[in-house]
C-alpha cells in the first residue's frame, strides 16, 4: 500500500476571517485556481477542499461563504458563535477539517500570505516533513514601526528562551500527525506560532514576499498586537519571574554596601545622622520584597507549567514489537 506521502494528499486550506467582505470573494476564487492547478497537476487529491472560518463577522463574510458553498464543492464554511479572536478560529478551523484530510495548510484570508507557494510547501511535505513553516524572506512591505517592533519582539523572545521561527507567523503546512498532536493540548492562551515547534517532528521553512493588504483593514491594531506578544512570551518563559528574583538578590546587595560604607563612616568618625539607618532599611527591604516575589513567582511558575497539560512526547514512529499494523502498511 502506498503512504499518504507517495499517493497525492488531500489538503485543507484553511482560512480564518473576520470581516472580510471586501477580500474573501477574491482570495476564494485565486485559492480555487491554485487548488484546481495543483489537482491537475496531481500533486494534491481530488478531494482537497477550502475550509473559511467565520470568526463572529458582523459585516456580509458568512453571507458569501455561504453563497460559495452552495454553489461548488470543495468549499466548507464553518462559523464561530462570536469573535473568539485569529488563534482560537485557527484551532476550529485545523480540528474540523483535519477529520477529512490528511494535510492542512492555514493561511490570511486577505491573501497576504502569498498562495503561490502552496504547491512547493505539498513538495516539502511529500519529502518528508510533517510541518512546512512559510517564511517572510523580506519586510520590506512593513511600516518602519511594525518592522522594528517585530525585531525586537524576536530578540526579546529569543533571549527569554520562546523558540519561535523568525518571521514566520500562522501560514504554514501541517499534516495530520503535527495536527492531531497540537489538538491534543488542552492550553488555551494559543500561541500557535511558539506552540507548533514544541511538537518535534521533522519540519522545514519555505520562503515568500508578503504581499500589501489588497482591500480591508488589518485586524490587528497596535494594543491587539501588544497584547499578543506579551501573552506570547509569558506563555512559554517563565525567565521573568527569574529576573525578579535576581533583581531582589541585587537590590539587597546594595544594602550591603550601605552597610560596609556606615561602618567605614564610623570609623573615621563622621557619620551622616540618620542616613545608614534609613537607607539600609530602604534597600534591605525593597531586596527582600522582590525576593519573597520571585520565590512566590517560581512556585506560581510551576503551577502555570503543569496546568497547561503540554505532552512529555510526541512518538513520530513506531516499529517492532510496538507496531501492531500490517507489516507491508508501516
Ligand atoms: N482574523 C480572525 N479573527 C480576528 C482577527 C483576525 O479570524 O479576531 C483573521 C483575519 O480575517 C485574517 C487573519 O486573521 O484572515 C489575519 O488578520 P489581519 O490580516 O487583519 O492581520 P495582519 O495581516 O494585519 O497582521
Ligand atoms: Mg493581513
Amino acid at each position: 500500500m502506498l503512504s499518504t506521502k507517495e499517493q497525492a494528499p488531500k489538503l485543507a486550506l484553511i482560512l480564518p476571517a473576520y470581516n472580510e467582505e471586501e477580500m474573501l470573494s477574491h482570495t476564494l476564487a485565486k485559492l480555487k485556481q491554485i487548488k484546481a492547478d495543483l489537482i491537475k497537476e496531481q500533486k494534491i487529491a481530488t478531494g482537497s477542499f477550502i475550509l473559511v472560518v467565520d470568526d463572529g463577522s458582523k459585516d456580509k463574510t458568512y453571507a458569501i461563504m455561504q453563497e460559495e458553498e452552495a454553489r461548488e464543492d470543495g468549499i466548507l464554511a464553518v462559523k464561530l458563535s462570536r469573535n473568539y479572536g485569529h488563534q482560537p478560529a485557527l484551532i476550529a478551523g485545523l480540528q474540523e477539517s483535519i477529520k477529512l484530510a490528511d494535510i492542512t495548510i492555514t493561511l490570511d484570508a486577505d491573501l497576504q500570505d502569498s498562495p503561490e507557494i502552496i504547491g512547493q510547501m505539498v513538495d516539502q511535505y511529500r519529502a518528508g516533513n510533517e510541518i512546512v513553516y512559510a517564511v517572510r524572506s523580506s519586510r520590506e512591505t512593513d511600516s518602519w514601526f511594525k518592522k522594528n517592533s517585530a525585531l525586537a519582539f524576536y530578540k526579546v523572545a529569543g533571549w527569554l528562551g520562546v523558540e519561535l521561527v523568525p518571521n514566520h507567523a500562522d501560514f504554514r503546512l501541517m499534516s495530520k500527525t503535527a495536527v492531531e498532536a497540537l489538538l491534543a493540548i488542552p492550553e488555551r492562551n494559543l500561541f500557535l506560532r511558539a506552540m507548533v515547534p514544541l511538537l518535534g517532528y521533522q519540519s522545514t521553512e519555505v520562503y515568500y514576499e508578503r504581499a500589501k493588504r489588497e482591500a480591508g483593514t488589518s485586524k490587528y491594531p497596535l494594543k491587539k498586537m501588544l497584547n499578543f506578544a506579551i501573552d506570547g512570551i509569558t506563555s512559554f518563559s517563565v525567565k521573568p519571574i527569574k529576573l525578579l528574583f535576581n533583581l531582589g538578590l541585587l537590590v539587597s546587595s546594595v544594602a550591603g554596601i550601605e552597610i560596609a560604607y556606615t561602618i567605614i563612616e564610623k570609623l573615621i568618625g563622621n557619620p551622616t545622622a540618620g542616613w545608614s539607618s534609613l537607607m539600609i532599611s530602604i534597600w534591605l527591604l525593597g531586596g527582600l520584597n522582590l525576593i519573597a516575589i520571585g520565590v512566590v513567582g517560581t512556585y506560581i511558575g510551576k503551577v502555570f507549567t503543569e496546568v497547561k497539560g503540554r505532552p512529555l512526547f510526541n512518538i513520530e514512529k513506531e516499529t517492532g514489537v510496538l507496531d501492531t499494523r500490517p507489516s507491508n502498511e508501516r
